[in-house]
């Protein structure tokens, strides 16, 4: 199969990269570099059967080559990351919301008929209350709430995307709305909690916790998501409707930070941090994020195998030997 990954350097490509040509499938990784990164992909590059180029979506001559004849498109491309998000407000229209567009219009010109994943994300439940979040509720959003609105709306305007185009054109279209997504190459830089707090836990700096540390959310391991992205694209029955994808495990932050300190044997404290400081006035926190995965389950059979404890000693051991390299070749 010839497959197609946008955002490809990224967290979540790299690994369906990975998962792909292992299948021993064809892969052409797409990025722009913002927050993917060359060394995600790096141990791939002497795979025969992949290919990587550095572009913009909006701006890439090679589109119309890359998905003439392909299987298989995942659509990852997007700015991610709450520290970006809330800075590059712009950006996350232009992106986002062209960048889809981009991809499911040159997909209508060449008449391929591709399967299509697009990656939606939790964030479009926006300021929705209940205890679980499942794919049918009406959607709540405080228009003031600063970029994480503008956010949400573009993934839900991605969503949406893939509705219309699946029903004007029929194309084969799944929609995954991401949870909290965690494990190997993902970064701290841009906010993402985990491995903030495993390297701050290593580091035996105090682990950062924004507010009270009594917000929740559920975390599923990278490991399983590919999987569960790889059956919902290969699902015959794809007509758009979004799918929840994650882990129904609710942990919160502070517990979470706990846990880290605990697992790694860390004399780290928890330092707590008002969310002013560290998003800026206007944020709207999340209290509670947890998905309802029953559509997911019927639709792919899909169950995760890596429990969070799992993970995190992953990552503290992976950062250890990281370090030890470091070290060693210094
Ligand atoms: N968070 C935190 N300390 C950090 C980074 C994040 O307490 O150093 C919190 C953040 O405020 C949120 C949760 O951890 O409540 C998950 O954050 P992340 O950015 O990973 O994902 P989100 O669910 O916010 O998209």
């Amino acid at each position: 199969m010839n497959v197609l990954i946008t955002g490809g350097a990224g967290f979540i490509g790299s690994h369906l990269v990975g998962l792909h040509l292992n299948n021993g499938d064809s892969v052409l990784a797409v990025d722009d570099l913002s927050t993917g990164r060359r060394s995600n992909i790096e141990p791939f590059f002497d795979a025969e059967d992949f290919c990587f180029e550095v572009a913009d979506l909006l701006d890439w001559p090679g589109l119309g080559r890359a998905v003439s004849g392909v299987d298989r498109i995942y659509h990852l491309a997007a700015v991610v990351g709450m520290f970006r998000v809330l800075d590059e407000p712009v950006e996350v229209m232009r992106v986002n919301v062209g960048g889809t567009e981009a991809i499911l219009e040159e997909v209508v010109r060449s008449g391929t008929r591709a399967e299509i994943l697009i990656a939606s994300s939790s964030s479009v439940y926006g300021q929705t209350q209940g205890k679980e979040l499942d794919e049918g509720l009406d959607l709540v959003f405080t228009p003031e709430g600063g970029g994480l609105t503008g956010y949400a709306l573009s993934k839900l305007t991605n969503e949406l995307q893939a509705i219309a185009y699946q029903r004007e054109y029929g194309l084969p279209v799944a929609v995954a709305r991401l949870f909290n997504t965690v494990g190997p190459r993902q970064a701290g830089d841009y906010g993402f909690v985990l491995p903030r707090f495993v390297r701050q836990a290593l580091d035996g700096e105090p682990l950062t916790v924004f507010g009270d540390g009594s917000q929740t959310r559920s975390f599923c391991d990278v490991r399983d998501t590919i999987e569960a992205l790889e059956l919902l694209a290969g699902n015959k029955a794809n007509d758009g409707r979004p799918v929840n994808v994650g882990n129904a495990r609710e942990i919160s932050i502070l517990d979470l930070a706990e846990l880290v300190i605990e697992r790694a044997g860390s004399s780290s404290d928890v330092e707590f941090i008002p969310y002013e400081e560290a998003y800026g006035e206007k944020f709207r926190t999340i209290g509670q994020r947890r998905p309802v995965v029953e559509r997911l389950k019927t639709t792919t059979g899909f169950q995760p195998k890596w429990t969070l404890e799992q993970t995190i000693d992953d990552l503290i051991e992976r950062e250890r030997v990281e370090a030890y390299s470091r070290e060693v070749l210094v």
